[in-house]
């Protein structure tokens, strides 16, 4: 017996999403039930929107999201019928590789199982994601929500969150640290709390003149416009680490050149054509060019904690689930603060 699941699918490529009936699988032993109550609208779901053929169709995105435990399975030892839990947008991994077993599941070996768009691991389907009622997932990769967090806040933690936080970490971004932020959307904003939190000077980059006010008011001790050429050049080679959360191409070498010697540029954006990179941006101050997924879960934990003890969760606009296509239209335009959720109750 399989689960019957409203979700907002895309039906034919270019067309807007729209309610569509499936089933998710019944419970396997080490599963949950989740009803979805707030799901972030991510770039990536745009992306994968736009990019869609008619071979990865119907497709449900949604893949950072909150919710209520439903239905548990016979296994299932952490999670009761009624606790409120959080999902991000790796769902299953192999539990075997040296990437598991080091805890970095983001980069199992056998591919991790992406929220949507991937591929179960024992039946072989295609998952859907979170712009759902429901969703079924292994009890692993299912978090406790903190209490004290405003749930439509936490949604796009699982993503936008962890994918910032975890190059935080990795790259040692703290006290002593200067730290940029090249975008100011749903990343770039968390990557802003994060690396103030962890005791970092955060500078943003933005395109955007009208976001310099809000970017201090969430942290920043310093803003450059990016499009300023005299802005840009009066950086050059201070940045003790730049995380490059950019939904569009673009040339990294212009942070690059931004970096003080020895230090990492993060380009988080998965463009579809190979980078352009003036070599010489690497070469003067032996700089490295390097990029990350997501985060496993010790990772997503540790920023779940981090972020309750912080208070610190997405500045969110929530809208009801009906209004999803006004969402990625906004969100396509750069005319969200800083990250749609939608509200999968109001639909
Ligand atoms: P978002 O909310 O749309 O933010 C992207 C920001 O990029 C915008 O706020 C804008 O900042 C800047 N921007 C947009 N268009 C631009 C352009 N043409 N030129 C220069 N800057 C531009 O997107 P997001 O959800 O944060 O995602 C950002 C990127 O990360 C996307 O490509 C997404 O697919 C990717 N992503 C990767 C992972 C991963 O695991 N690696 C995970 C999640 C998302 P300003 O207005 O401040 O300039
Ligand atoms: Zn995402």
């Amino acid at each position: 017996m399989t689960r019957d699941t409203t979700g907002w699918a895309l039906l034919g490529p270019g067309e807007q999403l729209v309610p569509w009936e499936f089933a998710r699988r019944d419970l396997r032993a080490d599963d949950l039930a989740v009803k979805v109550t707030f799901c972030g609208v991510c770039h990536s779901d745009l992306h994968a929107i736009d990019g869609a053929a008619a071979a990865d169709l119907p497709l449900v995105p949604g893949h950072e999201f909150v919710g209520e435990v439903v239905a548990v399975g016979d296994a299932v030892s952490r999670f009761v019928a009624g606790d409120a839990v959080a999902v991000g947008n790796i769902i299953d991994s192999c539990g075997v590789c040296a990437s598991c077993l080091g805890e970095r599941q983001q980069f199992c070996e056998q591919v991790p199982t992406t929220t949507y768009g991937g591929r179960d691991r024992l039946d072989g389907t295609t998952t859907r994601g979170a712009y759902a009622s429901e969703y079924v997932v292994r009890e692993r990769f299912v978090y406790k929500l903190p209490a004290a967090l405003d749930p439509a806040g936490v949604a796009p933690l699982m993503c936008a969150g962890v994918t910032v936080w975890d190059p935080l970490r990795h790259w040692g971004v703290g006290p002593g640290t200067t730290v940029g932020v090249v975008g100011l959307g749903g990343l770039g904003h968390l990557a802003v709390k994060f690396a103030k939190a962890l005791g970092a000077r955060v500078e943003v980059f933005t395109t955007s003149p009208g976001k310099t006010k809000a970017s201090i008011t969430l942290g920043a001790d310093a803003v450059v416009l990016s499009t300023d050429h005299d802005a840009m050049a009066a950086v050059g080679g201070r940045f003790d680490f730049i995380i490059d959360t950019v939904s569009a191409a673009h040339d990294p070498s212009p942070y690059l050149r931004a970096l003080a010697p020895d230090a990492t540029l993060c380009v988080l954006a998965i463009p579809d054509e190979p980078w352009q990179v003036d070599p010489m941006s690497l070469l003067v101050g032996r700089k490295s060019l390097a990029s990350t997924g997501s985060g496993g879960i010790r990772s997503t934990q540790e920023m779940l904690d981090f972020a309750a003890e912080h208070g610190i969760v997405a500045d969110v606009e929530v809208l009801p689930a009906a209004k999803v296509n006004q969402a990625l239209t906004r969100l396509a335009r750069n005319d969200v603060r800083y990250r749609f959720v939608l509200d999968m109750l109001d639909a």
